[in-house]
């Protein structure tokens, strides 16, 4: 299964949701599956497409002021959720260990987590790159004993919202890679894993980094707000 993720961050789309949504469903057809992730308040006002949250809570309920369950994102209609989005391990602290248990109760809640893992550019340059993303990888496996579908969102911190993305080609070698660590390391459920690739993904440099034909799709940050160039990202990624 391949997706197209749009996740809007703490903004809205310009044209509205409504008018958003109807223009995605319209090509919700054979292709990769479209995945809208809006903040909290307006997981419902998501028609025709799939939703997902952009975090969940790490506990199943009590005193945690400001935050949202995973049941919670479920009965309000999200069938997956973003976790260890590099926003929130770098400007919120999220560390490996609550990244772990967040994964796990999205699964026990049936969420499909969509498991952002990525390297900053210090580890890029050392060459410790697919060594760093595997570490990533096993401490959020750690915490997982219920089965469910996992995908992985591989977001170079580099390259998230800096307008630098990565070339065709380290995007295609990273992604291999996150995938032999995710045969080693992870149990055999998850052998076929989707692996989707983010960071400055627009219409523009589309084309070069589905030319070698690794990824599974994309998670859109920016280009994502605009219902116009999010499509266009989609159909880059040809039929299902
Ligand atoms: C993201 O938020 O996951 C992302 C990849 O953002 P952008 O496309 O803006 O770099």
């Amino acid at each position: 299964m391949r997706y197209s993720v749009a996740n809007w961050k703490m903004n809205l789309p310009p044209e509205g949701i409504a008018a958003y949504c109807a223009a995605l469903a319209a090509a919700a057809g054979d292709g990769p599956r479209l995945v809208v992730a809006p903040p909290f308040p307006y997981l419902h006002e998501i028609r025709g497409l799939a939703v997902a949250g952009q975090n969940c809570a790490e506990k199943a309920s009590g005193a945690f002021t400001g935050e949202i369950s995973a049941a919670m994102l479920r009965e309000r209609g999200a069938q997956f959720v973003i976790l260890g989005h590099s926003e929130r391990r770098t400007l919120f602290g999220e560390t490996d260990a609550q990244i772990a248990r967040k994964l796990a109760i999205a699964l026990e809640n049936g969420l499909t987590p969509i498991l952002c893992i990525g390297e900053d550019l210090n580890v890029r340059d050392s060459g410790r790159a697919e060594a760093f993303l595997a570490d990533q990888l096993k401490a959020a496996a750690a915490g997982v004993t219920n089965g469910g579908d996992v995908v992985i969102a591989y977001e170079p911190i580099w390259a998230i919202g800096t307008g630098r993305n990565a070339t065709g080609k380290l995007c295609a070698e990273t992604t291999q890679a996150v995938r032999e660590s995710v045969r080693r390391f992870w149990p055999e459920r998850y052998e076929n894993v989707p692996v989707l690739y983010g960071g400055s993904v627009t219409p523009d440099n589309v084309t070069e980094l589905v030319a070698e034909g690794e990824i599974d799709g994309f998670l859109v940050g920016g280009a994502s707000l605009d219902s116009g160039k999010f499509l266009a990202i989609h159909r880059a990624l040809g039929k299902e």
